[in-house]
C-alpha cells in the first residue's frame, strides 16, 4: 500500500526558499497539500512568481514574504506576517570558507546570524502559534557539518552544531505537547550553490566535471552521488507525518553514508 501524507490545512513557512533545498522542500510540502510561505531577503518579481507557480501547480495558497534572516526583528516579523505556522522549516543558510585565523569576523557574524540565530528567533515566534493550533512541526535544515567538521568552515560547522543543540532543547521543552523538533542533515546536494562551484574546481584541479564531482566534491560521500532537493522534501514530509509523531530531538542524515565513515 502506498504511504501518503496529507498536510492539507497546514501552513508551512520555509526560510530561504527561493532556491535549492528550501525551494525543493516548499514544493514537496505544497505537493502534500500544505499552504506555503516562501522567504528570502530579496523582493523581486521572480520571488513572487515562484509562489504563484507553486500555488498554480499544487492548488494551495502560496505567498512570498521578504525578510532578512540576519535580522532578529525580521525573523520574528516573518512568522507574525504569515498569520499561522504549523510547520516551520529553518533552512536559510550561507557559507564562507577560510582558515580560522583569516576568517573575516563579519562573515563569522553573518553565518551565525543566518544559519543559527534566525532559527532561535523564528522558533520563539512560532511556538505560541503551534501551541494555539495544538500541533506543530519544526524541521531544521542542519548538515553533515552538524555532526562532523571540515577544515576552513569554522563558522558554518559551529552554526550547524549549534542548530543541533537548539533542535534538541526545543524538543525537550515541547516533549509533552503535539509538537516535534528535528533536524535534517544533508550531505552534498546538487543545488545552484553547489553547481556554481564546479567550474572553478575544475579549473583549480585541472579535472573534468565528472572527476571533480567524484573525487573532490563527493570525496567524503560514500554513495558517490548527490542527494536531491526532492529527497530533502520527502524527509521533511515524513517528519511532518503521524508516523513521526514520536520522533523528536533527533536528526535524519541524508548524506549517502558520509557520517557513517
Ligand atoms: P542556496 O544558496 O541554493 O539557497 C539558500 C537560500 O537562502 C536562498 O533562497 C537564499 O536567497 C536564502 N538566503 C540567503 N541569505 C538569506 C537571508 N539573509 N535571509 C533570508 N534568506 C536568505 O543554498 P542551499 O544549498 O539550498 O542551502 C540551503 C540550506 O541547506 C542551508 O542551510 C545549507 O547550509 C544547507 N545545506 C546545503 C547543502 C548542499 O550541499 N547544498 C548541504 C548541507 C546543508
Amino acid at each position: 500500500m502506498a504511504y501518503t501524507v496529507s498536510l492539507a490545512g497546514k501552513t508551512a513557512i520555509v526560510t530561504g526558499s527561493t532556491s535549492g533545498i528550501g525551494l525543493g522542500i516548499a514544493r514537496e510540502l505544497a505537493g502534500a497539500g500544505a499552504d506555503v510561505v516562501l522567504n528570502s531577503y530579496t523582493d523581486d518579481a521572480a520571488d513572487h512568481a515562484l509562489a504563484e507557480e507553486i500555488a498554480r501547480d499544487h492548488g494551495v495558497t502560496a505567498r512570498y514574504i521578504q525578510a532578512d534572516m540576519s535580522d532578529p526583528d525580521q525573523c520574528r516579523a516573518l512568522i507574525e506576517k504569515s498569520g499561522a505556522c504549523d510547520i516551520l522549516v529553518n533552512n536559510a543558510g550561507i557559507q564562507h570558507v577560510a582558515p580560522v585565523e583569516q576568517f573575516p569576523a563579519a562573515k563569522w557574524d553573518a553565518i551565525i546570524a543566518i544559519n543559527l540565530s534566525s532559527a532561535f528567533h523564528t522558533t520563539a515566534a512560532a511556538l505560541p502559534m503551534m501551541r494555539e493550533a495544538g500541533w506543530g512541526r519544526i524541521v531544521n535544515v542542519a548538515s553533515a557539518h552538524g555532526l562532523t567538521a571540515s577544515p576552513y568552515k569554522a563558522a558554518y560547522v559551529a552554526a550547524k552544531h549549534g542548530i543541533m543543540g537548539l533542535t534538541k532543547t526545543v524538543a525537550l521543552e515541547t516533549a509533552e505537547e503535539p509538537i516535534t523538533s528535528n533536524a535534517i542533515c544533508p550531505g552534498y546536494v546538487l543545488t545552484p550553490l553547489v553547481e556554481a562551484q564546479i567550474p572553478d574546481t575544475m579549473a583549480e584541479y585541472d579535472m573534468d566535471r565528472e572527476t571533480v564531482i567524484r573525487e573532490v566534491m563527493l570525496k567524503r560521500q560514500p554513495s558517490k552521488d548527490f542527494a536531491t532537493v526532492e529527497q530533502m522534501g520527502g524527509t521533511a514530509i515524513f517528519l511532518c507525518s503521524d508516523a513521526a509523531a514520536q520522533i523528536t530531538g533527533t536528526s535524519i542524515s541524508v548524506d549517502g553514508g558520509w557520517t557513517a565513515l
